[in-house]
């Protein structure tokens, strides 16, 4: 299992927020309905370095509707622990292997996913 460091971002002693760099964690959490800027002292940031299983996703594209042309990529994978199907929202600036959540949290709490992007895909 790939060694990593994985960013958390607490709140109120739980952990809201992980993510596989600073840079990722500031662009998280401006999509995280729990944080506020404006509390961000309420937060706390701490580093944990994991062993954490590798998956690969099945990367897809979920067009917009009629007034919208966006395309919105998701990744489909497979909790190691489980077998759930997940499918996670991609943010555009994401670029794979990113650090998620695992499902049940069974054996791990994190799972190190990447994926192939779609040539559809702007860069
Ligand atoms: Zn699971």
């Amino acid at each position: 299992m790939p060694r990593v460091e994985v960013f958390k971002a607490i709140k109120d002693g739980k952990c809201m927020q992980i993510a596989e760099s600073h840079e990722a964690m500031e662009r998280h959490l401006l999509n995280n309905w729990a944080y506020d800027p404006a509390e961000r002292d309420q937060w706390s940031f701490e580093m944990e370095t994991a062993d954490v299983p590798l998956l690969t996703a099945d990367y897809f594209v979920i067009p917009g509707g009629d007034d919208d042309d966006r395309d919105y990529p998701h990744a489909a994978w497979i909790c190691p622990d489980c077998g759930y199907q997940e499918t996670t929202d991609i943010d555009p600036d994401d670029s794979p292997p990113a650090i998620w959540f695992s499902h049940c949290k069974k054996t791990t709490d994190y799972v190190l996913v990447t994926w192939q992007q779609d040539a559809r895909q702007p860069t």
